[in-house]
């Protein structure tokens, strides 16, 4: 059922991305082969347990408010449509760099599709498949269509109708990606041929519409918007080489339902993720919390009145972590520590050793090339909504009935806290905060992530006011209450040991 359209309009508003970053050109590049993974996997024991089991992932809250995006498991199918204008064209070469950057083998590309980065993303569980439509043509121009924006309408608005109304030989593309038939595309993507302009609309986003659900003519939910030229760093992209999908994969992870973890608000220096992982700055791989939200990850949970050692395998290669939490509900959408061993193997490996720059060309733009753990701070606990976007209060599961978000996030203006704990929570609580090693928030003043930022052999843990606003308690008035001690950080996977304090 649609929700009423008062309640549709804070929440489906543009999603609109700083995805400003324009690609290095890397054509010769050759992955090294990962070494080999120990096939260790510790067994259950003493304080620990493995979870592979939830109730419910950050995809069932998108749905409370009518966000039906691209499945984040098994066969998962985006239609992609190149739009054509009066003043604007394709040509087959063009199109076929669009398959290619979308479901192409990574050997057709710079680095990875779209496809081939989520199947080794997700451990081989998410299947995006598809198939470049014909040429949508739309009968005014480019800059025609963008002179919706003065009324406040997206330039693509003019796109969708046509899509929508006056398509109808796409009826039946719209029946084949309706795959769960719920009425809705499966998920959309609209490739436009002309250059970004982010003054008129051309530009990268994702946007979820009000749009009724027919299973007659399955229309679009959340589509993706975005210029050919993203395939390219320097506004070209050559046939068979050079096509560079960074911006792709990061706007199909909204499609999927992860939020930006970047710092929107220019007023704040406070970039709390640090910036390297796919939601931040566009590289590498997904940090653990995206890929535990989405259902990829099995983690173990430490709860313990001594000491626990474990060994973790790569997260860029198996779904290896840790959380911690005493009071944890068993759900990714709580506050915890989550824990990853990194290594600068499988989709991080290439940007964690050719610079991808940024158009500001201040950023930080290269993952760790150096093993080591992450420890995240995660506040992704429940809010309920009202109407206009406001919040009332904290759940501490998913009612089936009612409008739910992650309540905290890593830009204060994005926060839902503000309505009912006030301002200064909603910039004190971080959604994704990722510590650093050397126990300083060099993030808080203006920093990045580096390869100290890691915690490696001999390095430790302890939850202070330097990272937690409540000092060594969660933002939910619980003790943190363990020390964590790093050991040998290996190829083949990291010792950790965590210890009641
Ligand atoms: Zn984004």
């Amino acid at each position: 059922m649609k929700k009423s359209l008062l309640f549709s309009i804070p929440l489906l508003s543009l999603v609109l991305c700083g995805c400003t970053w324009g690609g290095t050109r890397v054509t010769d590049y050759t992955p090294t082969e990962p070494t080999p993974v120990d096939p260790f996997q510790p067994d259950e024991g003493d304080g620990y347990k493995k979870y592979s089991e939830f109730a419910y992932n950050l995809q069932d809250v998108k749905k409370t408010t009518d966000q039906y995006g691209l499945p984040s498991k098994g066969d998962s199918y985006l239609l992609v449509v190149p739009v054509q204008f009066k003043s604007t064209s394709w040509t087959d070469v063009k199109l076929e760099v669009i398959r290619r950057g979308f479901f192409g083998k990574a050997s057709e590309t710079s680095w990875q599709s779209v496809a081939s980065y989520y199947e080794e993303s997700s451990y081989k569980q998410l299947h995006i498949k598809g198939e470049v439509a014909p040429v949508l043509d739309i009968p005014m121009s480019h800059l025609e269509a963008s002179q919706h924006l003065s009324d406040g309408s997206p330039a693509p608005d003019e796109v969708v109708v046509e899509y929508f109304t006056n398509s109808s030989d796409y009826d039946e593309l719209k029946k084949k990606y309706d795959t769960d038939g719920d009425g809705y595309i499966d998920s959309v993507v609209f490739v436009y041929p002309n250059g970004i302009n982010p003054d008129n609309g051309y530009w990268a986003w994702v946007y979820w519409s009000n749009n009724e659900p027919s299973k007659e003519v399955p229309t679009a939910n959340a589509y993706l918007w975005m210029s050919y030229y993203f395939f390219s760093g320097s506004n070209y992209a050559a046939y068979g080489a050079g096509i560079d999908s960074h911006t792709a994969i990061h706007e199909t992870g909204h499609l999927l339902g992860l939020d930006d973890y970047y710092q929107y608000d220019s007023d704040q220096k406070f970039d709390p993720s640090g910036g390297l992982e796919m939601h931040s700055y566009n590289i590498g791989d997904e940090n653990i919390y995206s890929k535990f939200a989405l259902g990829w990850a099995d983690p173990y949970y430490v709860k313990t009145n001594s000491s626990v050692k474990l060994k973790l395998r790569s997260s860029a290669l198996y779904g290896d972590s840790i959380i911690i939490n005493d009071s944890w509900n068993e759900n990714s959408m709580d506050e915890y520590l989550i824990i990853e061993y990194y290594t600068p193997q499988g989709m991080n490996d290439l940007d964690a050793h050719e610079s991808y720059k940024p158009n500001a060309g201040t950023k930080a733009s290269r993952m760790y090339n150096t093993n080591g753990f992450r420890i995240y701070h995660i506040d992704s606990r429940l809010v309920e909504l009202e109407i206009r976007g406001t919040a009332k209060g904290y759940v501490n599961d998913l009612p089936s009935e009612g409008y739910f978000t992650v309540g905290a996030s890593n830009s204060p203006s994005r926060s839902y806290l503000g309505s009912f704990l006030g301002q200064q929570k909603a910039i004190d609580y971080k959604y994704v905060h990722l510590l650093e090693s050397n126990g300083i928030n060099t993030f808080k003043t203006g920093s990045f992530a580096s390869n100290k930022t890691l915690f490696k052999q001999g390095s430790s843990f302890v939850a202070t006011s330097e990272f937690f606003p409540n000092g060594s308690r969660f933002n939910n008035g619980n003790e943190v209450g363990y020390r964590i001690d790093i050991g040998e950080c290996l190829d083949t996977g990291g010792e950790i040991t965590i210890t009641k304090i």
